[in-house]
């Protein structure tokens, strides 16, 4: 350790260390590790220190980017947390319209630095949750549809490979660490700068939320899924089925009832925008709407309030090519039996550029999916852990007969390790040999886990 200690230019941390607690904990508190380190890494020559330590000591290995991975790896027991939260620079070169970004970046840094030159990486919907696992597992947003997955916009990413080895992959060098990476997880190595493009949007888009009364949802759903699909990929609209929250649009007799809301995004002609809302106002009679134009890193932000860190959350999430009405009517079933105020079903719509890259172009390949469903049992206390958990996979089982192939790796939790090999499809295969080749010995198996043999 204090030979780890005179190399090492950020932070290290033990379990003496006041901030310890702070820095250990993860954005779901369902997972509560205490790693033997944490090593708050500054630069690239910190990750290789902190890997060499953790491979003479032979200590487990965890990554952490921001956190916010629902299975709860960027933690380990009497481990190693290679912490990269403080290596969260953004430098956009406006020449080439690319983005470098260090791996502890947030998707609100990148926003907030991508916007200010009117660009923008097609990334998740939170501001909180970290680019590198977002990426590393495919990465969706409002603007997928236009521009694809997060992956889809990565050009390129340099590695720290478990032997210490520091190698730049693109399309060109290294093609097959370049491909894993693209949807394979935390399995190659440590990544210590993704490169992007960036896409013209904003700064202004047109969005806000649509809230139906729940017993509206059936109908407002088919609807909905009839006309969506006919529209611009400059257009998203999301289906979240839950207990209204209480925002100021609403009125108060709305709060804490069950509703069908639509979360519109519209990154086109603004006017063009508010019209394409006003057909989805028409499919019901809304208890309220809150849209209008708004700059995109505002629209950004607009469900941190209800995804803060700290809450007991579970998740489970299918993939669907289209949202049939059986499936709807037992997804409408279980969402009337919410178990909890803060517990949601929401169906995110990717239907567009991402299904127009071949199944093999990128590890993620699910390219087929239309809509990605994402159940998520949020609750705060322990007691609850059984009824919500329970909810959430009777809901994932009834739906299942309905779901496409494969399965978004971001959104399993830590328990679904035997479903990496479903979750891949076709691509499994090579992922275990880019695997073989970069990591034979499964230093890095706290991820959804490809392993090499
Ligand atoms: C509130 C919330 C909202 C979300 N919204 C979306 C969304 O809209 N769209 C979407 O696609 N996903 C979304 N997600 C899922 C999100 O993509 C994953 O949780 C993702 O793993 C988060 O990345 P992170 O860096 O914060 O996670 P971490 O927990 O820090 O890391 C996750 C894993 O990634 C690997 N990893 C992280 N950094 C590195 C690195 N530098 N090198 C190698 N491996 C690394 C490790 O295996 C690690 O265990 C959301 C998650 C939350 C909690």
């Amino acid at each position: 350790m204090s030979q780890l200690r005179s190399q090492f230019a950020g932070e290290l941390l033990q379990s003496d260390a006041p901030n310890y607690d702070e820095v250990r904990a993860l954005w779901n508190a369902m997972a509560d590790k205490r790693p033997a380190v944490i090593a708050r890494c500054a630069n690239e020559a910190d990750i290789q220190a902190a890997l060499a330590f953790a491979r003479d000591e032979g200590l487990e290995i965890a990554i952490r980017g921001a956190g916010h991975n629902i299975a709860g790896n960027a933690s380990v027991d009497d481990g190693i947390m290679i912490d990269l939260s403080a290596m969260n620079a953004v430098e956009v070169d406006t020449s080439t319209n690319t983005v470098r970004v260090q791996p502890g970046a947030t998707l609100g840094q990148l926003d907030a630095a991508t916007q200010a030159h009117g660009l923008a990486v097609p990334v998740g919907i939170n501001s909180t949750t970290g680019i590198a696992g977002l990426t590393l597992g495919g990465g969706f947003g409002w603007l997928s549809r236009r521009f694809g997955m997060t992956v889809d916009a990565l050009r390129g990413a340099q590695v720290v490979t478990v032997d210490g080895e520091v190698v730049y992959a693109t399309e060109q060098d290294n093609p097959d660490l370049f491909w894993a990476l693209r949807g394979g997880g935390g399995n190659f190595g440590v990544i210590s700068r993704f490169d992007f493009e960036a896409y013209p949007v904003g700064p202004e888009v047109f969005a806000g939320l649509i809230v139906f009364p729940f017993e509206q949802a059936e109908s407002v759903l088919r609807q909905y899924r009839d006309w969506v699909l006919t529209t611009d990929t400059t257009f998203n609209a999301w289906v979240v089925l839950r207990h209204a929250p209480p925002l100021p649009f609403l009125d108060e007799s709305v709060h804490g009832t069950k509703v069908a809301v639509l979360a519109v995004c519209h990154s086109g002609d603004v006017a063009e925008g508010a019209k394409l809302a006003a057909t989805l106002e028409g499919f019901g009679t809304p208890v309220g709407s809150h849209l209008g134009p708004m700059p995109f890193v505002d629209w950004q932000q607009a469900f941190d309030p209800l995804l803060t860190a700290g809450a007991r959350n579970y998740w489970k999430t299918h993939n669907f090519t289209g949202l049939s009405d059986e499936m709807l009517t037992v997804a409408l079933d279980y969402a009337e039996q919410l178990p909890g105020p803060e517990c949601e079903v929401f169906f995110g719509l990717i239907a567009g550029v991402t299904n127009q890259v071949p199944t093999q172009a990128t590890a993620w390949g699910a390219r087929d999916a239309r809509f990605v469903m994402n159940v998520h049992a949020r609750w705060q206390s322990a007691a609850e852990d059984a009824r919500c958990i329970d909810w959430a996979r009777a809901l994932f089982r009834a739906t299942a007969p309905y779901a496409s192939a494969g399965a978004y790796v971001n959104f399993m939790t830590e328990e679904e390790g035997g479903r990496v090999e479903d979750a891949y499809l076709g691509n499994f295969e090579r992922l275990k040999q880019v695997k073989q080749q970069y990591d034979p010995n499964n230093l890095l198996h706290l991820n959804q886990n490809i392993r090499p043999d």
